[in-house]
């Protein structure tokens, strides 16, 4: 059940059964010369849904915009200051705990959000530690990147080995065309697999990684790459997700 087609006689309803909800949370910014903006959102958003549809879990709006300081010096990248992301995590688990949710399951598209999504369930739990915020001791948050299980990295090791790399990957693009086949862009990359390294800011990263990719070659994505990742996402989030509403 999707929160923002639901009413709220029927949020009530759910509540007498489960007090958990998924939380998918991504990112709006550049994915290298083929890939869409939208990919991190797009694609936790959606293997969201599946596994709401898969378990009745209630799935709340995605949090398409995320932490992507270093993807700004690319056009249409759009970012939050890890504190405002801080802020705006916290703010959505209170929303939703006012009304007695007390387990929250975020899918999460995007590796650059990990670091300060974990810092925003720490200023939850420290809240309830320190006694300052009455009834909201108790709560759990959990964190979980869709690419980050066995079926999926198994299954993309097999599609596209080492060109498989670290962002704009043809794992999480074939994923978007999969979902949006009208937006499919075949191209052939030059070099075929990009750089891989470090980085700090926005314009070091752009100097680094000059048409955006990191490692990997999304001119190997597919429709059909695409459906057996979502498939193999949706498994195995699936499975945690029970395990974790348990
Ligand atoms: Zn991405």
């Amino acid at each position: 059940m999707q929160l923002q087609l639901a009413t709220w006689p029927e949020v009530e309803a759910y509540l007498a059964t489960s007090r958990t909800v998924i939380i998918p949370i991504g990112s709006t910014e550049q994915h290298g010369p083929n890939g869409m903006i939208g990919t991190d959102a797009l694609t936790a958003d959606a293997i969201a849904r599946g596994v709401g549809e898969a378990t009745g879990a209630l799935v709340a709006p995605v949090i398409a915009v995320g932490m992507a300081q270093h993807h700004m010096a690319f056009a249409g990248s759009m970012t939050l200051r890890p504190t405002t992301l801080i802020a705006l995590v916290r703010d959505c688990v209170v929303s939703l705990a006012r009304h007695g949710f007390e387990r929250f399951f975020f899918i999460n598209g995007h590796g650059g959000n990990i670091a300060t999504v974990t810092a925003a369930f720490s200023e939850i739990y420290a809240e309830a530690s320190l006694g300052a915020a009455g009834n909201r001791a108790g709560l759990k948050c959990v964190l979980r990147n869709w690419w980050e299980n066995s079926q999926v990295r198994s299954l993309s090791k097999e599609l596209f080995a080492n060109a498989e790399g670290g962002h704009a990957t043809p794992s999480e693009v074939s994923l978007t065309w999969f979902l949006y086949p009208a937006h499919t862009k075949p191209m052939a990359l030059d070099p075929p697999i990009a750089p891989y390294g470090s980085f700090a800011d926005a314009h070091d990263y752009r100097r680094a990684f000059p048409d955006g990719r990191i490692g990997s070659n999304p001119g190997l994505s597919s429709v059909e790459a695409g459906k057996r990742i979502y498939a193999a996402a949706v498994d195995a989030l699936t499975a945690d997700y029970k395990s974790f509403a348990a």
